[in-house]
């Protein structure tokens, strides 16, 4: 049936391809007695045989697609299955409760989980649950015949379909064959909205329901501009989206003209475009987009993209790779941000009631500062090899600042003592993203050396809404003269102590907000990769007096959303 549905648009682009259904089918077992406990191991035995075929097929996808590192994790995957107490555990079961395999199965598997998961202290053994985890849930779909996605696996054009994407769920897709993705949950600013960004696909995100709305037969159209997507699309509307593509396609090729172009606006005011990114992997999409420096490096990713703490090599590593990447242009580098949407399975963090506003951040960081003082020390000894900025999430008081600024310098001495050679022009600012920082920034921007406002999470804070919960995405107003005047406040206050203000959040990129941030008198916009090229286009439209008179008029005139973005379209027409 032709249909069209909406959601929010997370990722610019046109796609057309069909269906691909990312939902956990339900695995529940049931329990069954049986005289035939032959039978039962014989079916034991074929679904981990096929089991362990299907891991070797995904394995040998996944290390051409995606590299040998990301395959190696099935290699575990395939060990857990050969492993031969697992085995005789559940013949046993089979044998003395006369029940079927899979009941015998999951409840050896409990145990082992179980066990493992109690060694709280062992990483190793944290992460031997989660394989065991993921290897029983591919063999009980074998032994109820039920068929798990299997996004590694993809070897066709497809769209994805799912509730909401894992990080590990998008690490596993191959851009060659995934041509978009539509969820249920998330906003612009839920990871899996930016991860799509720096991978370049069209997505939409917070459909409420698509999971429900469309099936494996399906052939969709999915246009990231608007938030639409099209279900088994007419002829007519599958020559329109054709055009619309082309024409984004035609667009494109305009903005990578301006690749080695500074981003200047019409009357020749240099504005700095930044590039957020996840892992020094997302250099060559900085590279790619003319990205004058990196405004955001989340570190978390390293964290969670492994079963343990990443040791300080690794992290030397990986910060030395960008550092030295990005040459002479600035990284701002941001401490670990763990906590509310990113979780660590393996810090066995307490589940809390409101974890946006909970233990996170700065506050695990400072709390657990073993964890905080290997990140710095890595960072102090990667700052030699590029031009760093260091940069602490989650600032809501000065004592928490001069904490984190007091470690930071004890680790710097301890590192000087021991003869490491550390940069001394490594610049220490911190996000401003909760309010209390924001309306204090004054007495903050004579300690710090940088602001960089994080309107993803400030405007959540700001407006109590979710940033994750679609249906008070109404509530989510980069534009509410509110966000403005304190968005304002701390560009003012910023430059009055002669320190400079960025901005990370993906407000940076909007353009509707650009205009009015250029009046504002921002100094940094760092935004997902694929958005700098469409910004320094439209830089180049803006004079910077003009656009102060804008926002001037802005605040003090408007009351809603809807008049700010009035007043933006009149001022950006002339
Ligand atoms: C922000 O909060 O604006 C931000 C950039 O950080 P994150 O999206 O990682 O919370
Ligand atoms: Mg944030």
């Amino acid at each position: 049936m032709n249909s069209k549905l909406s959601g929010i648009a997370a990722s610019d682009g046109i796609a057309q391809a069909k269906a691909y259904l990312l939902i956990e089918p339900d695995l529940t077992v049931e329990k069954k007695t049986t005289s035939d406990a032959d039978a039962e191991k014989a079916r034991l035995s074929k679904a981990i045989e096929e089991s362990k075929e299907q891991l070797a097929k995904i394995r040998a996808i996944a290390a051409e697609s995606l590299g040998e590192e990301e395959a190696q994790v099935f290699d575990a995957h395939t060990m857990v299955l050969s492993d031969p107490d697992l085995i005789d555990q559940t013949h046993a079961v089979i044998d003395d409760e006369k029940v079927n395999a899979d009941y015998a199965f999951k409840q050896v598997t409990d145990n082992f989980i179980a066990m493992f998961e109690g060694m709280e202290d062992n990483a190793y053994m944290q992460e031997r649950a989660a394989d065991i985890r993921d290897v029983r849930k591919r063999v009980l779909a074998r032994l109820l015949n039920v068929t798990l996605p299997s996004p590694a696996t993809i070897d066709e054009e497809v769209i994805i379909i799912a509730e909401d994407l894992t990080p590990s769920d998008t690490a596993q897709l191959n851009k060659k064959y995934v041509k978009a993705f539509v969820t249920d949950i998330g906003g612009r600013t839920s990871h899996s909205a930016i991860m799509a960004r720096s991978l370049e696909i069209p997505a939409i995100v917070g459909t409420k329901n698509i999971t429900e709305l469309v099936s494996e037969e399906d052939y969709l159209i999915v246009d990231g501009i608007e938030g639409d997507v099209i279900v088994n699309p007419s002829d007519d509307q599958i020559s329109e989206y054709d055009k619309k593509a082309q024409d984004f396609a035609d667009l494109k090729k305009e903005w990578d003209q301006l690749r080695d172009e500074p981003s200047m606006t019409k009357d020749g005011k240099h504005v700095e475009l930044a590039a957020n990114i996840g892992t020094p992997k997302d250099l060559e999409g900085v590279n790619n987009n003319g990205g004058e420096g990196i405004g955001l490096y989340r570190t978390e990713f390293l964290y969670m993209d492994s079963n343990e703490l990443p040791t300080e090599e690794d992290q030397y590593e990986a910060y030395k790779k960008v550092l030295e990447g990005m040459g002479e242009r600035p990284v701002v580098v941001r401490t670990m941000d763990i906590g509310g949407d990113k979780e660590l399975p393996y810090l066995e963090l307490p589940k809390e009631m409101n974890p946006f506003l909970g233990y996170r951040a700065i506050r695990v960081s400072l709390d657990q500062d073993a964890i905080f003082r290997t990140q710095l020390r890595a960072l102090l000894r990667a700052s030699v090899h590029g031009n760093l900025r260091i940069m602490f999430p989650m600032i809501a008081t000065l004592p928490e600042f001069r904490d984190a600024k007091a470690i930071l310098e004890e680790e710097k001495a301890k590192l000087i003592d021991e003869g490491v050679e550390v940069s001394d022009a490594v610049q220490v600012g911190i996000m401003v993203e909760i309010p209390a920082a924001a309306v204090l920034a004054d007495q903050f921007a004579k300690e710090v050396d940088f602001f960089s406002i994080g309107t993803n999470d400030l405007i959540q804070y700001t407006m109590a809404a979710d940033r994750m919960n679609e249906r008070v995405s109404y509530l989510y107003q980069p534009y509410n003269p509110s966000i403005l005047r304190l968005i304002k406040g701390v560009i003012d206050a910023a430059h009055k102590e002669g320190k400079w203000a960025g901005m990370c959040g993906e407000m940076a990129g909007d353009q509707i907000a650009v205009p009015l941030l250029v009046g504002l008198g921002l100094d940094e916009f760092s935004m997902s990769a694929t958005s700098i090229l469409k910004t320094r286009s439209l830089l180049k439209k803006l004079d910077s007096n003009q656009m102060k008179e804008l926002a001037t008029q802005a605040l003090a005139d408007c009351t809603t959303v809807d008049e700010v973005i009035e007043m933006v379209n009149r001022y950006t027409a002339e």
